[in-house]
């Protein structure tokens, strides 16, 4: 079966064609499909001998909602959807004042190993289609009546892991046929794959690159991130450099604040260090509990905003949206599957 959400505009007119379609038909399809279409019945204005055909080769997704929480003191919603494997991924739809944001999944599970993450705990399920992270968009738009017009990628899994659909992905949200939201709309986050980092840059897209940095020495890095294990910062920076280099784009550096681990001052310092000659904002977030976790919260988060700010670093802490309804990282899946071990 043909995942006919996935499909780009030209393989979209190439499959029309093999259908003996003209090229028009591709257009229809795929405003249709980019409007959340629950079937091929609904394309109404499609002859339905090729209703019938589409539904006989192509696989339509349609996430159903598991399970919907909309927080009470902010009005985020957190959705779990049902794929139509019967994995689940989660996306959060979030109002802010530059204009409603949702954080799409791009895996179900997640290989990293992140210490402090909880999407990761099960390890990697598999990997999201292009369509299948564009549903989430889509049919949260679809569900909640109300227009989304930013993308942050930091949802479950590693989108550079996933880097073709993402690409594809990418794409497609861009396409003013269909959801039309432009790059610069859009936050891409990694944990810092270096060869994929190189590999974007090369793309020079308008998104905004987000590194999930959480220490600026190996040591804790690696005892936080697996990942750097095989890489370590300096390769990481280096990395950074090449893309800011290329791209002109200013990268964004996650940094969740972790009790006694990462919020020393030296460890301010060293990361002012690193972004020497080059353009960076850190954001600090306020770490969320997971209970597999030994973590906790830094009790340091403005001095270390102070002290990067001193030495001529922008930081921002990160406002905590869908504080009652778990509406970060993983939590949400964990507790339906957990239901359901039960
Ligand atoms: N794999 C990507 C994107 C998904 S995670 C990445 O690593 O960037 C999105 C962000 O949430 C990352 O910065 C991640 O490190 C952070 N995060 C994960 N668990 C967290 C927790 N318990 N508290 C605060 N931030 C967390």
């Amino acid at each position: 079966m043909t995942d006919i959400k996935s499909l780009s505009r030209a393989e979209l007119e190439a499959l029309m064609a093999s259908f003996g379609q003209p090229k028009f038909r591709a257009k229809q399809v795929f405003q249709w499909l980019h409007r959340g279409a629950a079937s091929f019945d609904e394309m109404t204005n499609l002859p339905k001998a090729l209703q019938q055909k589409l539904a006989e080769e192509c696989l339509l997704t349609v996430p159903q909602v598991e399970r919907k929480q909309v927080s009470k003191l902010d009005g985020t919603i957190k959705y779990l959807w049902k794929l139509h494997d019967g994995n689940f991924v989660e996306s959060v739809f979030m109002r802010y004042q530059h204009g409603n944001t949702i954080c799409v999944s791009c895996e179900v599970g997640c290989l990293m190993g992140c210490a402090f993450c909880a999407s990761t705990l099960g390890g990697l399920i598999r990997k999201l289609s292009a369509g299948e992270i564009l549903d989430q968009v889509i049919f949260a738009e679809k569900e909640s009546g109300q227009k989304i017009s930013n993308i942050v990628m930091m949802g479950m899994g590693e989108p550079l892991d996933n880097y073709d659909a993402v690409m594809r992905f990418l794409e497609l949200v861009n396409d003013p046929d269909g959801v039309n939201i432009g790059m610069r709309h859009i936050s891409l986050s990694t944990c810092g794959l270096v060869d994929k980092i190189d590999k974007l840059a090369t793309h020079q897209l308008q998104l905004t690159l987000s590194v999930s940095l959480h220490a600026p020495d190996d040591e804790t890095r690696s005892k936080l991130m697996p990942v750097n294990k095989a890489v370590g910062v300096d390769r990481l920076f280096a990395s950074c450099r090449n893309y800011f280099k290329t791209t002109g784009r200013r990268i964004s550096y996650e940094y969740a604040m972790v009790d006694g681990v990462n919020d020393h001052d030296w460890q301010a310092d060293l990361l002012v260090k690193h972004l020497k000659g080059m353009p960076g904002h850190v954001n600090l977030i306020p770490l969320n509990e997971v209970r597999e976790s030994p973590y906790k919260p830094s009790r340091r988060v403005r001095q270390f905003q102070k002290r990067l700010e001193s030495q001529g670093v922008t930081a921002t802490v990160r406002r905590k949206l869908g504080g009652d309804i778990d509406a970060s990282c993983g939590q949400l899946r964990k507790k339906a599957l957990g239901l359901k071990d039960e």
